[in-house]
């Protein structure tokens, strides 16, 4: 018998969980033209405005023109080729560790990561909330798996005194949650981690770029050093492509080796090397695209306030307005596009049932007049759609 998707399909469009691919094409200024229309930009992980940044397009121009377009092969093949090492270099000298390794993707890192580190006799320790890719990299390593409540150290506690482990404790977290955007508690998670001799993996993808002062959570909690592994993303603050593991100079040569998502793909591409270290020195250079995330993200959250919207009080650019509804979020999220504005519908399943929202992220390039703006259509759409005020 054939496969046939078409009673899967139904479901999933009857329960407001239907998504198509829309075509958006980024401008600067936080601005994307969004299937032909100009829409202000507030779903974008380009939290500080890199991929449009004039030396980072260079720096990839210049990398085509110098080493071609594609890498040809995989890292331990033919694919490393000058543009990695000071990439790699740059990114362990910026996070304060020995050694850096870059993926093919973020999600490829926390796969490949910790598929390679754990085994069938240890016990993950996973945050309720971790991104997909950790929990498919968890899946993956075959380990044992004790999901604690989002954030609730109590909980964490309890599972790690009552669960039996044979071989090593992991405890991973998202630094910053990406549909949540808050923070997790690092100092807790360090004391439980020296108390249980756990190791500590932390995927800074929604931190590095945005909190202590660009370098991650380690650093906004003051807890450098404390981290065992750093996964993150040269995706987003970053604006290139491509994830990253930083830790011991050890751990970086167990990847090299027994990591099959870093060993069975190729290399990513000399311009997305050469972005990602570019934007890296800007990033580093000019300290203000930072200051002004951040004064954009508190702008933002007074203003959606201001007319009555809730969200979280994280200092991260991420702001989930909540509305429950998954039909409702992406009606509401369809209106807006519709007025000129592109705010993200996140349904299940990267979120659970009941907790679908609107993602608002604010980058380092929006103008605040124009978020005030977007606070105001933000706070009518729900009013018209009954969830509000
Ligand atoms: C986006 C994201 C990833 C995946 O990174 P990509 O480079 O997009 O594959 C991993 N972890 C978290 C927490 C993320 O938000």
């Amino acid at each position: 018998m054939k496969p046939d998707f078409s009673a899967a399909l139904a479901l999933c469009k009857q329960r407001g969980m239907y998504r198509v691919n829309q075509e958006v094409s980024s401008a600067a200024g936080g601005y994307a033209v969004v299937e032909g229309k100009k829409c202000l930009l507030l779903a974008s992980n380009d939290y500080l405005g890199l991929t449009q940044h004039q030396t980072v397009k260079a720096a990839a121009a210049r990398a085509v023109l110098d080493y071609g377009t594609g890498s040809g092969g995989a890292r331990l093949t033919t694919g490393t080729h000058p543009l990695y090492r000071g990439l790699e270099s740059d990114l362990a000298a910026w996070k304060g560790a020995e050694a850096a390794l870059v993926f093919g993707s973020g999600y490829m890192a926390n796969l490949g990561v910790i598929s390679a580190v754990a085994g069938k006799d240890d016990v993950i320790f996973s945050d309720a909330l971790n991104h997909a890719s950790i929990i498919d990299g968890c899946k993956l390593s075959g380990a044992g798996r004790a999901i604690f409540n989002h954030c609730d150290m109590d909980h964490l506690e309890k599972l790690l005194r009552d669960t039996t482990v044979a071989g090593k404790r992991w405890i991973v977290v998202d630094g910053v949650f990406s549909m949540d955007g808050d923070i997790a508690p690092l100092g807790d998670l360090v004391c439980l981690a020296d108390r249980y001799g756990a190791a500590l993996v932390v995927d800074d993808a929604h931190a590095a770029g945005v909190i202590g002062a660009g370098k991650g959570t380690a650093a906004h909690c003051g807890l450098e050093g404390r981290v065992d592994i750093q996964v993150g993303t040269l995706s987003k603050a970053l604006g290139a492509e491509g994830g990253y593991v930083v830790g011991s100079g050890d751990l970086i040569a167990f990847l090299v080796n027994h990591a099959r998502s870093y060993i069975f793909s190729t290399a990513l591409a000399p311009a997305t090397i050469a972005s990602a270290r570019a934007a890296l020195r800007v990033m580093r250079e000019q300290p203000s695209l930072i200051a002004d995330l951040q004064a954009n993200a508190s702008f933002m959250r007074e203003a959606l306030a201001s007319f009555g919207v809730k969200t979280n009080d994280a200092p991260t650019p991420i702001l989930p307005v909540v509305v429950k509804s998954a039909e409702k979020a992406a009606r509401i999220a369809r209106v807006l596009r519709e007025r000129g504005l592109l705010v993200s519908a996140i349904r299940p399943p990267a979120v659970a049932a009941g907790e679908s929202r609107l993602r608002v992220t604010v980058s380092a390039a929006h103008e605040k007049e124009k978020l005030r703006w977007a606070a105001r259509e933000i706070a009518r759409a729900m009013d018209e759609t009954g969830i509000l005020i």
